[in-house]
């Protein structure tokens, strides 16, 4: 029936991944909503590549038909341009919500649509999963913790955020979609994960995109994880490893130009001053910690970000 896995064999009642011993997956049904953008199109190629059968939703506010196009002709990938603020019928296994602008610049274009994609999209999408019984991962952020008053920050930490600033519209719309999600889990026996997600970089990336970057994009990983485990969360995922926005600058410009020039500017409202999660739990629970050190990753994103700006022929050209 709806929601549940196939298997080579019938196996009645068995489902979300926990396969016997001796049956083979057959790959799972899974949403991805927001799968155009930065984060879901990795996502999504590693759930092709695990055998899945992948349903990408997305308006394309942010995110790009180019980031997915290489999966074009795959029988288990399928588009669908819709906006998750609207109900929608899919019979699937697992859904990866995803859907909601993550940059500033983007989230502060229209704080009220921003709002309603984190509420009344999370809603549809916790609809669905309870209508087919499919399992639910939201990712969530580190903005929920505000600015915070306490550092590092363990998932135990309430956060320090404003209610009525102009970052609400994201920091609060994710901790309404983390109640939502929490609230279906308790109401509805719904099988829920929560992953709070700390700034991430690399290939893909929105060039506008505006963020610091500290963590690359290979936490996707700890997302499935997440999915596949007994834990419901939430778990932060990012990168312990701390520096000040000065030494952050001089890495990127030891890494694009030594000559580029280092410009102070005032900060936008509501920033937090500091940020680190703790990760143990994730470590201890899904065995996920980031691999990737900055000036490694730094060069994979600075290459894919000339290539789409410059076109292949100058990518040699810093
Ligand atoms: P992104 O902007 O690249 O991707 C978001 C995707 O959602 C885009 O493809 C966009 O078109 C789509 N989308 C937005 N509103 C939608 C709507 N109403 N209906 C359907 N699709 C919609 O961002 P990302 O960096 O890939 O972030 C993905 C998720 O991870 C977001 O939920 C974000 O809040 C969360 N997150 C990301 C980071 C990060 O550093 N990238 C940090 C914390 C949390
Ligand atoms: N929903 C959806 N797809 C589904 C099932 C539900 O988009 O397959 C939407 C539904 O339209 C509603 C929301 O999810 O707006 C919450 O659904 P639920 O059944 O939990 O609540 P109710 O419809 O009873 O308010």
């Amino acid at each position: 029936g709806a929601g549940r896995m196939a298997f080579e064999e019938g196996t009645g009642g068995v489902r979300h991944g926990r396969v016997p011993l001796g049956l083979k997956r057959k790959g799972l049904r899974v949403v991805v909503t927001g799968g155009a953008g930065f984060v879901g199109s990795h996502l999504v190629d590693r759930l092709l590549a695990r055998g899945d059968s992948v349903i990408v939703v997305d308006n394309f506010f942010t995110g790009r038909k180019e980031n997915v196009a290489h999966h074009a002709g795959n029988p288990n990938f399928e588009m669908i341009r819709h906006d998750v603020v609207e109900p929608i019928l899919l019979e699937v296994d697992q859904i990866y919500h995803l859907a909601c602008p993550a940059s500033p610049v983007h989230y502060k274009f229209n704080p009220v649509k921003t709002i309603k994609t984190n509420v009344v999209g999370t809603l549809n999408m916790l609809g669905l999963a309870k209508r087919v019984g499919a399992r639910f991962l939201l990712t969530s952020t580190s903005e929920v913790y505000g600015d915070p008053l306490q550092h590092p920050q363990v998932e135990t930490y309430w956060g320090n955020v404003n209610p009525i600033g102009v970052r609400s519209c994201y920091d609060e719309g994710k901790r309404t979609a983390e109640t939502l999600t929490m609230d279906y889990h308790r109401g509805a026996n719904l099988e829920v994960r929560i992953a709070r997600i700390f700034n991430t970089y690399g290939p893909r990336m929105c060039i506008d995109d505006g963020r610091v970057v500290s963590n690359f994009v290979a936490q996707v990983e700890g997302l499935m994880k997440l999915m596949e485990g007994e834990h419901v969360g939430p778990f932060n995922l990012g990168n312990p490893g701390e520096f000040t926005m000065l030494e952050l600058a001089k890495v990127v410009q030891d890494t694009i130009d030594p000559n580029a020039r280092i410009e102070f500017r005032a900060n936008t409202a509501d920033d937090p001053h500091k940020r680190k999660p703790d990760i143990t739990k994730a470590k201890e629970l899904l065995g996920w910690e980031p691999k990737v050190a900055l000036r490694n990753g730094l060069p994979l994103m600075v290459q894919d970000f000339r290539t789409r700006i410059f076109g292949d022929q100058k990518q040699q050209q810093p």
